[in-house]
């Protein structure tokens, strides 16, 4: 009875970072609901998750079953409804992804608990969660309460927490079987079809140089390019540079693009948008360069330029080189 349900998310034979980031947050929540963490694993040849999984949860929960070889809403839905009836955990957490946007509302209707989705935050008060999200496009952050129920579903955005790389759970895995008599899902895999080859993530790179329309022209991405390549750095852009069709959409940081967390984000020639803000609220050491002082990235800036970043870039360059 009681404790959180993590729902596992998975990709060819990977464990997909949201669930290690979501395992890692449920951790310090379980203290307050009580109960145990467990990770709710369906999927087929499963060892290698089970492995990854190990230690971050009390209990890895696994139903292992050709038809779960792709995810399907339909089919988890069932499954994890069953599975809810029978454990009652207290919150059930699920990823704020394609995944999770496919399932997550349908088994609110199917339980009937209360859904809060693209949370960044979780407080549990008095044996109630309470979450934080983000409204109008990052513009405000609204704490929302659920209302009474015996259970609770929330999804996390990725990257809104780190995953904790301290394996420090006695984990006991339970495996079950596929339930019978479900009905035929509606829906059909065909494909997985692959990003394009070279995609970075930049919402797990340490250290992001990142471009704004300042940059001026697309062949000026070379020397912001090279920049990043020096300074052993990931790419990423604000929303123009996307919009213009000069970087791929993955490259995005922002409210539209990606939430990142890296140690350290260098912005070069962006203004500072709530909207791309919104987008870096988690990251380390924020240095900016712009020519503008009042520019409003210098607002959340621990390190500040107020210069011209084609005369930066090169004296950057050239210290790199001497060193
Ligand atoms: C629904 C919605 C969602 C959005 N989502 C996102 C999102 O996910 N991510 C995002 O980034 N934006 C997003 N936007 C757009 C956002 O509102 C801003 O328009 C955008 O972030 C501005 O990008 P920028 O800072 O690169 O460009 P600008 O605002 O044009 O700023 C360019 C900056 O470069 C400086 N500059 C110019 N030349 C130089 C130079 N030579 N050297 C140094 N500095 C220089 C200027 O002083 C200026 O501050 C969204 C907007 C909407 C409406």
């Amino acid at each position: 009875m009681g404790g959180i349900f993590v729902v596992v998310e998975h990709r060819q034979g990977k464990v997909r970072e949201i669930t290690l980031e979501m395992l890692a947050k449920a951790g310090e929540w379980k203290n307050d609901l009580g109960g145990d963490l467990t990770a709710v694993l369906l999927g087929w040849e499963t060892g290698s998750l089970i492995e990854a999984l190990k230690g971050r949860a009390d209990r890895i929960l696994v139903i292992e079953d050709e038809r779960l070889k792709n995810f399907e809403a339909e089919v988890y839905k069932l499954i994890l409804q069953q599975l809810i009836q029978e454990v009652h955990p207290s919150l059930t957490l699920i990823g704020q992804t394609s995944w999770g946007l496919d399932l997550a509302p349908c088994l609110a209707v199917k339980t009937g608990f209360p859904l809060v989705t693209d949370c960044v935050e979780l407080r549990i008060e008095a044996g109630r969660p309470t979450a934080l999200r983000q409204m109008y496009g990052g513009k405000i952050f609204a704490r929302v309460s659920f209302k009474e129920s015996p259970g609770y579903l929330a999804t996390i955005r990725p990257g809104a927490f780190s995953p904790d790389p301290s394996e420090d759970h006695q984990t006991e895995v339970i495996k079950k079987q596929f339930p019978a008599g479900l009905p035929e899902s509606k829906k059909q895999f065909l494909e997985l079809i692959e990003s394009e080859a070279g995609e970075v993530d930049i919402s797990q790179a340490d250290f992001l140089v990142s471009v704004g329309r300042g940059v001026g022209e697309e062949e000026n991405l070379a020397l912001v390019r090279e920049l990043a390549r020096s300074l052993g750095a990931v790419l990423s852009c604000s929303r123009p540079i996307v919009d213009k069709k000069w970087l791929p959409k993955y490259h995005q940081v922002g409210t539209s693009g990606k939430s990142v967390k890296p140690k350290v984000y260098l912005a070069l020639g962006i203004s500072g948008a709530f909207q791309h803000l919104a987008g870096i609220s988690g990251a380390g050491t924020v240095i900016a360069v712009n020519k503008d002082p009042r520019a409003p990235i210098f607002r959340v800036a621990q390190y500040g330029v107020a210069q011209d970043l084609f005369k930066i870039i090169p004296a950057l360059m050239e210290q790199i080189n001497r060193n």
